[in-house]
């Protein structure tokens, strides 16, 4: 898979049995549908996924294309505060998110630390599990 945004080949990560896909060149994320669910069960957030993310249409932001379908993808705020903008595939595929943005998305909690230790760690190749580089 390449990234939707620069274009380079992603990686994927195994995070307790989510792959996680992560594009070394910009740090830019990809999450199927399934797999961020999962994530944010394992994380503190407790609402469901459908009901976080709020469709805006009102954002200057390019619109990118979902790396599964092509489609061009919808902005969408992930919180209340409207501190966090994703892309999210309307052919329910999952959501995109520019650096730092998962991060922002876990908060503090302990999986959220986790998962930043572990992005942290894929640019000294130490800590986490790359496929097709490992395998
Ligand atoms: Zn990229
Ligand atoms: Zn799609």
């Amino acid at each position: 898979m390449f990234c939707s945004s620069c274009k380079a080949p992603m990686l994927v990560i195994e995070y307790e049995r989510i792959e996680i896909d992560h594009c070394i060149s910009c740090g830019a994320i990809w999450l199927d549908s399934g797999e961020l669910e999962i994530l944010l069960e394992k994380s503190d957030i407790a609402t469901k996924t459908q009901s976080v993310f709020e469709r805006t249409e009102h954002v200057k932001e390019k619109r990118l294309r979902c790396p599964r379908c092509l489609t061009k993808m919808d902005k969408a705020w992930f919180n209340p505060e409207k501190s966090v903008l994703v892309d999210m595939c309307n052919n329910g595929h999952g959501i995109w998110l520019d650096r730092g943005e998962l991060e922002s998305m876990l908060g503090s909690g302990e999986t959220g630390n986790r998962i930043k230790t572990m992005l942290a760690g894929i640019f000294s190749k130490k800590g986490s599990k790359l496929k097709g580089e490992l395998e």
